[in-house]
């Protein structure tokens, strides 16, 4: 029987191995072939899956014949921008003391919803009457008079009394006494004269005022006809009418200057416009919109008021009805599958509106083996002064998956439950005593390929967190592939000879017959790969045990060996 002692030697030392199959014993990995190009995360996985939700639509009224709503998606912030149609749909005319106005309504369809925005231009009233001439009424001594008033806008009448001041001047042979009615209406100052011949002899007087600047004071001075001047303080009384929103306003000055027992009468009259005042409708607040309360706005000093007569000021505080924030009956997180993003969405009973935000980056920190992730909602998307946050927690200690696996031919498929937050899984083999990184996946399973049958390997998965990887290894496996085993498919006893046929197995290098001696495999004999029957020479009377084994991948695939032995007896 010839034998080699190498191979002999060989076969020993794997049988050697096996004995204490179950420690660690773990063989270089061949990763040729193994590594496949890492793709990276698809970006399905880490978008959420919605619908468009469409907001309420932000209104750009460039004219009144060019209007678009702008739509907002309030899930992946895409806009779309619609023309809309624009009609008027009422009108009112200014009055003397009513604003008119006009009311466009803008019509859009968008995603089978009708969307409707009303715009309010207000034509802006005079603020005054528009009087034709008034009519006058005299005394018979003319010593009074009044106007009649009548509104040609709006048909409105009034009756005011006159100031009567009096002059006396020549016409020809004769004087005349001349009569001035003042009257001040409207903002404006209405005169009207009347000139009546003395009958008997009278001395003219005529007068001149002379103003200062201000109008706070005047100067009478009375000619008569000796030729004597005299020039008197005026006595100046003012009637200030105050402007408002709806109305012009108006000063009186009427000067009374008394020369010789007679009164002189001048009159002045300022015009003061309508001031800037904007009226505000009350406005209740809602979730997302501040309210106000109905008040009056003067755009040249800025102060608010109750009234248009600005005699109650108001502070911005008092006037302002600040937004009341969304009230939410029910608040969810959702988190991507790598914990690097969140959205929020919550539903508001107030407004019965569901929000939904979108992504926002969370933060990521490491504290006594744990991984914390959070995020936190700006203040900006409930506006209620509320803080809503959430957080993730890793415990580094137990985010290890539970790996099983299963035999393929000199390849092992690990199979993984996902760990939250991990960002993709490392395959660890255990190596010359080291830990290496063989290859990374964003899945749960992963086939290590090119291992040799019948020899044993330590495998981890790692999960990585903010990514670093978890190497944590207290759920480590060993692993082997499937064995590659010849079975004897027939055996012949001829005389003293034993004739052993068997079973070609794929990747086998070599093939030898064993047996065994004093609890010792020996190798008896070895073929190579195309051998596949072998008769022994002649063997003593006994019993033997004998198998046959395949080389692969250089190593003696000798598992399962007492089984698949057999004996034979020489007679
Ligand atoms: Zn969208
Ligand atoms: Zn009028
Ligand atoms: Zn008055
Ligand atoms: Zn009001
Ligand atoms: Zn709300």
């Amino acid at each position: 029987m010839s034998q080699t002692k190498v191979a002999k030697r060989t076969l020993v030392a794997l049988l050697a191995v096996l004995c204490v199959a179950g420690s660690a014993s773990v063989s270089s990995f061949s990763t040729a072939g193994a590594i496949t190009a890492y793709a990276g995360t698809n970006i399905e996985d880490i978008t959420p899956v919605t619908d468009h939700e469409w907001s309420e639509p932000k209104c750009i009224w460039v004219s009144n014949e060019e209007v678009y709503a702008e739509f907002k998606c309030n899930v992946c912030c895409e806009t779309r921008k619609v023309k809309a149609d624009v009609q008027l749909t009422s009108h009112r005319d200014a009055s003397c003391f009513t604003d008119g106005f006009s009311i466009y309504t803008a019509t859009v369809n968008f995603n089978d919803n009708v969307y409707t925005k009303r715009e309010y231009f207000t034509h802006r009233a005079e603020g005054k009457h528009d009087y034709s001439d008034p009519v006058w009424n005299w005394s018979d001594d003319h010593s009074a008079a009044s106007a009649h008033f009548v509104c040609e806008r709006c048909g409105f009448e009034e009756d005011s009394g006159a100031v009567i001041s009096s002059e006396v001047t020549t016409d020809g042979e004769d004087t005349v006494t001349e009569y001035t009615a003042y009257v001040v209406a409207n903002g404006q100052l209405y005169t009207d004269k009347v000139s009546i011949k003395n009958t008997e002899p009278t001395e003219t007087r005529t007068v001149s005022w002379e103003w200062t600047d201000s109008l706070s004071a005047a100067l009478a001075t009375v000619t008569c006809g000796n030729g004597k001047n005299e020039t008197v303080q005026a006595k100046v009384t003012v009637d200030k009418h105050y402007a408002t929103y709806r109305s012009v306003g108006w000063v009186t000055y009427t000067a009374i200057s008394v020369v010789d027992g007679i009164e002189y009468h001048d009159v002045m009259c300022v015009v003061l416009p309508k001031n800037s005042m904007v009226h505000y409708e009350e406005q209740k607040p809602t979730c997302t919109t501040s309210g106000i309360i109905d008040c009056w706005l003067d755009l040249d000093t800025d102060k608010y008021y109750l009234d248009p007569e600005c005699t109650q000021e108001v502070s911005w505080y008092q006037v302002d009805l600040p937004e009341l924030g969304h009230d939410f009956d029910s608040v969810t997180w959702h988190w991507y599958k790598d914990l690097k993003h969140a959205w929020f969405e919550a539903h508001c009973t107030r407004c019965d509106h569901t929000i939904k935000t979108p992504p926002f980056s969370t933060t990521c920190k490491i504290e006594n083996g744990k991984v914390i992730y959070e995020v936190n909602l700006p203040s900006t998307f409930v506006g209620n002064n509320k803080k809503y946050r959430d957080r993730k927690v890793i415990d580094l200690k137990t985010a290890v998956p539970d790996v099983t696996y299963e035999k393929g031919d000199r390849a092992v498929k690990l199979t993984w439950d996902s760990i939250e937050g991990a960002q993709q899984y490392g395959i660890a083999g255990y190596v010359n005593g080291k830990w290496k990184l063989l290859n990374t996946t964003p899945d749960t399973s992963y086939i290590i390929r090119n291992l040799t049958p019948g020899t044993e390997y330590k495998v981890a998965v790692v999960p990585m967190f903010a990514d670093r990887w978890n190497t944590n290894f207290t759920k480590a496996i060993t692993v082997t592939p499937k064995s590659v085993n010849v079975i004897p498919v027939q055996t012949k006893i001829i005389d003293h000879k034993v004739g052993i046929k068997w079973q070609p197995v794929a990747g086998a290098e070599k093939y030898a017959v064993a047996a065994l001696e004093s609890n010792t495999w020996a190798v008896k004999k070895e073929f190579d790969a195309n051998t596949t029957q072998w008769t022994t020479p002649n063997l003593a009377p006994g019993t033997y045990r004998i198998a046959v084994v395949a080389m692969v991948n250089g190593t003696w695939q000798s598992s399962d060996f007492r089984n698949r032995s057999f004996e034979v007896t020489i007679k």
